[in-house]
């Protein structure tokens, strides 16, 4: 790999040099940083909606008050009046403020705003009732010598959507014909998985537990057994059920499958289902999801791996930053901070492995 061919020098040119990028196997992960922008500085719809209920109610009440003091006489109650006053009038301009937030956040492609930093954005984390305000950065940590070989910063808290685009670039990175690529579940989706395998990456991601029927007691998906030969699926009653119908949902094609006669007087059906047969829906390229949960439950460790490989990285660079937000503003500079502390935690790996010399003659070379 030459590094005279990558848009601009960076520690995995280096690393790639140097040999350090033996396992074709990188975890993938996505952490959220605070940004510059406090949480009362971001607008949701959700937040200016009951921030307009509430300052309706204080209105209300202070109204109200006002009414009950212009009953009164007296210097007390004059002075009491006035204040009143101020704050409706306070209440009224916040009230105003508000109302032009709420056309804004409206004309916003994603309903928010952020008055400090525009680019940041409200995102739901791992702790409970948690949330902040800031990016979501994703990494790909490579297997052997745990170096960080793709990164992105992205505007939305979910990852579902990021699992081609980070493989891509960590194959990109690595120069490797064929790469496994371990992440968890909040990054399952079909035709990212799909479009894995369309580029030589092989995707170890647990699928999420979203069967409502499994969650209520009953058979899951998982209990009915496609067969490819005959295209039907084996219910736990050894029932065929066979494809019906076609539908196209979110530009995908899914076929379902069901049998009334057998559900019918089935002995099975308090278990399966409450409606008149069992339906089972498969998606045109559900092939590439069965190939996914085969390689899974042949590798039972990888999820441990993926912790182990990717959770280390996003801890050590928070440590650095002080577990504060970032210094800088608006994406294209908080990517560019971000970028800047992982080429110093890949500058410490490979000094780590290999020592301060040989990677000085790396980067003079
Ligand atoms: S209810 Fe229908 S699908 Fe379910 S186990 Fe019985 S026959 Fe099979």
């Amino acid at each position: 790999m030459q590094p005279s061919r990558r848009p601009a020098p960076s520690s995995w040119c280096y690393a790639s040099q140097l040999g350090l990028f033996g396992a074709a196997l990188v975890a993938i992960d996505g952490s959220k940083f605070k940004a510059v922008n406090t949480r009362d500085r971001n607008f949701t719809a959700y937040k200016v909606k009951r921030r307009i209920e509430q300052v309706a109610e204080h209105i209300a009440g202070y109204l109200q008050d006002l009414d009950t003091a212009d009953r009164q006489e007296g210097q007390a109650a004059e002075a009491r009046a006035g204040r009143l006053v101020e704050k409706i009038d306070r209440l009224r301009a916040q009230m105003a403020m508000l109302k032009a937030m709420e056309a804004e956040v409206e004309a916003s492609p994603d309903s928010q705003v952020s008055l400090t930093d525009p680019d940041a954005r409200a995102m739901a984390t791992s702790g409970r009732g948690s949330g902040i305000v800031g990016y979501n950065v994703q990494s790909a940590v490579e297997g052997e010598h745990h170096l960080i070989v793709a990164h992105d910063v992205i505007m939305t808290g979910s990852d579902r959507e990021q699992l081609a685009s980070m493989a891509a670039k960590a194959k990109g990175a690595m120069g490797v014909e064929a790469l496994d690529v371990l992440a968890d579940r909040g990054y399952f989706s079909g035709e990212a998985i799909l479009a894995c395998g369309a580029m030589g990456v092989t995707p170890y991601v647990p699928k999420p537990q979203t069967s409502g029927a499994k969650a209520g007691g009953r058979f899951g998906k998982q209990d009915f057994v496609y067969q490819p030969d005959q295209d039907v699926y084996r219910c736990p009653a050894g029932a065929l059920l066979r494809r019906h119908m076609t539908t196209v949902e979110k530009d995908m094609t899914l076929h379902r499958y069901w049998d009334r006669a057998s559900c019918t007087g089935c002995q099975l059906k308090p278990q399966c289902t409450p409606s008149i047969e069992r339906r089972i829906t498969r998606w045109e390229h559900e092939a590439v999801i069965d190939a996914l949960q085969t390689r899974m439950d042949l590798a039972p460790r990888a999820m441990r791996v993926r912790r182990r490989l990717v959770e280390h990285p996003f801890g050590t660079i928070k440590a650095w930053m002080g577990h504060t937000h970032f210094l800088m503003k608006r994406l294209p500079n908080v990517k560019t901070e971000i970028g800047l502390h992982i080429l110093a935690y890949n500058m410490k790996r490979v000094m780590a492995v290999l020592g301060a010399k040989p990677l000085m003659e790396a980067i003079r070379a």
